[in-house]
């Protein structure tokens, strides 16, 4: 049982592969990428590797190999790893051999079902899974289950948020382990000393309420020529610079009564009356979670925080049809109510996949206003800058570009694809993301069975 042939291959396709790309060309890229794409799919193998021989380098007491009791330094020294990536190796390890396999029974591991997920997705399987308070640890191998299957449909990052939904779930069955206030008890902020040019570095810890706010009142300085009253293209600062001119206006207006109630720098919850109703004692009060145009799911406790400073909105949708705020206008811009309907509606990025939140987003016109589209809820949607970017409002395929379109007979709003040989009509594509399922309206929807379960495939 000798890997030394199949190591010496690998390194020999490897060093062929980089002779190809030695002078990288578009024409090389164009000639491949299919093939790229598939390198990226067999080297995340790799991750399932490295569970193997790392679980079995403990078994072996590999430390010895360099004069250590602790497996870990085997990977340090050897390999030259740093110390976190070596331990976060080894609890992978730990995590993916100790969960029973539900297959066969051997309880040794899950690789067989998910050999191709990234090193990266399960270190984050790995980070959340420790959440899980102790008295849920009876859940820990259905959930670890459970997260591998969905991993291999989400990306990184609603792997994550998926992952955090669950567990907070989970540790809900026991409030007294988990500290509703923990963010709130975690809350600082720091001035460090002046530095040579006399200014000085901060930095601190936002609680949930505040990070809501706070998000909610720089989202407008994402746009260039924000405060400055100038054309965005003669704004030379950067995205952290306006973040920061913003940050210094709040300062400066002293007094919250004078923020603009412009429906840009809210926070917007997106609520059924149902989830009013949830909250029903004390500890619902401290551990039911809304979703919020900011990104930042707030607890019922959190919205009366911010319901002291009453400029903020709150959408309540009809729990029969789900629908928010309808509003026609014949105006380019959306309107703050359109705007704060299209918060509570989409919620975040409508392209699939993505979690950008609301407060990132732009309200684009599918139907382009140019070619007659109006403004009118029916026809704008939430795109994040990146997708909006490469919306294709022209819906001519050019640049192998879709674009957001809206289902005529369900009224859901997804990404058309641009058509292809195989496919001349393609169906629409929805995000089925962890942010994107918590709008009311998608709830609702979900729960009335209105539009049939699609989920991304790529
Ligand atoms: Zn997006």
């Amino acid at each position: 049982m000798d890997i030394r042939p199949h190591v010496d291959a690998i390194a020999q396709h490897m060093a062929a592969i980089l002779a190809v790309f030695r002078v990288p060309t578009s024409a090389l890229f164009d000639a491949n990428h299919e093939e790229i794409v598939r390198l990226e799919e067999v080297l995340n193998l790799k991750s399932a590797i490295d569970n193997a021989t790392t679980y079995a380098a403990d078994l072996a007491g590999a430390g010895q190999l360099v004069g250590s009791r602790r497996t870990v330094d085997f990977f340090i020294e050897k390999m030259g790893l740093s110390r976190r990536d070596a331990l976060q190796r080894m609890r992978n390890a730990q995590l993916a051999f100790s969960m029973a396999d539900p297959h066969s029974g051997n309880g040794r591991e899950d690789d067989d079902h998910s050999p191709t997920l990234s090193s990266e997705k399960r270190t984050i399987i790995t980070q959340e899974l420790g959440r899980l308070c102790d008295k849920a640890a009876a859940e820990k191998e259905r959930i670890y289950h459970e997260s591998i299957h969905e991993a291999a449909e989400r990306s990184p990052e609603d792997l994550r948020h998926w992952m955090r939904t669950r567990i907070r779930k989970a540790n809900a069955h026991y409030p007294t382990d988990t500290d509703p206030f923990a963010d709130i008890r975690k809350r600082r902020f720091m001035i460090q000393r002046p530095d040579a040019d006399g200014g000085a570095y901060f930095s601190g810890y936002l609680p949930r309420a505040e990070l809501a706010v706070m998000e909610s009142l720089l989202a407008p300085s994402k746009r260039p020529g924000h405060l400055l009253g100038t054309a965005a293209k003669n704004d030379k600062r950067s995205l952290t610079q306006r973040r920061f001119d913003a940050f210094a206006q709040m300062i400066r207006q002293h007094s919250w009564t004078h923020t603009q109630r412009s429906g840009l720098a809210s926070v917007v919850l997106s609520l059924t009356s149902e989830d009013v109703d949830d909250v029903t004692d004390a500890t619902s009060l401290l551990h039911h979670r809304y979703a919020t145009n900011t990104g930042v799911e707030l607890s019922p406790l959190d919205v009366l925080r911010l319901g002291s400073a009453k400029y903020h909105y709150v959408v309540v949708h009809d729990a029969d049809t789900g629908d928010p705020l309808h509003v026609g206008r014949a105006e380019r811009l959306a309107t703050p109510f359109q705007r704060i309907a299209l918060l509570a509606r989409d919620f975040c990025c409508t392209h699939p996949g993505c979690d950008q939140p609301a407060t990132q987003c732009d309200a684009h016109h599918m139907e382009s206003w140019f070619s007659g589209g109006p403004t009118d809820i029916e026809n704008l949607t939430l795109l994040c800058r990146c997708h909006h970017m490469s919306n294709n409002d022209a819906r001519n395929g050019a640049g192998n570009r879709g674009y957001a379109d809206r289902d005529p007979d369900t009224g859901t709003i997804g990404y058309r694809p641009p058509p292809t040989h195989e496919n001349p009509h393609p169906g629409l594509q929805v995000n089925t993301t962890v942010r994107a399922s918590q709008s009311a309206k998608n709830r609702i929807r979900r729960r009335k069975r209105m539009t049939p379960s699609t989920r991304l495939r790529c």
